[in-house]
């Protein structure tokens, strides 16, 4: 598939979410838009492709998943030199104020509670990368 409005490279996605439905979701979505997408299942996984110089544009990041929270994730990768400025969006069931605060602390683009539409988190990821 070619993208003319990228260039002709598919932004790159990394999708970490331990509901296999919830990211097979979100995985669809954003595949029937202009992106690729890695979907893990948890946080250690996410991690371990985030230390990788693999091009990532984009992360989306469960918080509540085995191995290493979304919010450790975040933290985490903010102390990679490479990704210090890779957008981050968390995702969560549970939309704690302390969660929030600490995600937007450690530079979270935004912070999405479940469930969510698809249709407004690929236009929230669209609107990101426009900007
Ligand atoms: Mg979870």
């Amino acid at each position: 598939m070619t993208d003319s409005a990228t260039g002709g490279t598919q932004r790159h996605i990394l999708v970490a979410d331990d509901e296999p439905h919830i990211g097979r979701i979100i995985q669809l979505k954003l595949e029937r838009g202009p992106y690729r997408v890695t979907l893990v299942s948890d946080g250690q996984i996410a991690l371990e492709l985030l230390h990788s110089q693999d091009p990532i544009d984009l992360v989306l990041l469960d918080i509540m998943m085995p191995y290493v929270s979304g919010l450790d994730v975040l933290e985490k990768t903010r102390q990679l030199e490479h990704r210090q400025a890779t957008p981050v969006i968390m995702l969560t069931a549970k939309g704690h104020d302390a969660d929030r605060s600490r995600a937007f602390e450690l530079g979270a683009a935004d912070f999405l509670t479940k469930p969510f539409s698809p249709n407004k988190l690929l236009a929230r990821i669209d609107e990101l990368f426009e900007v």
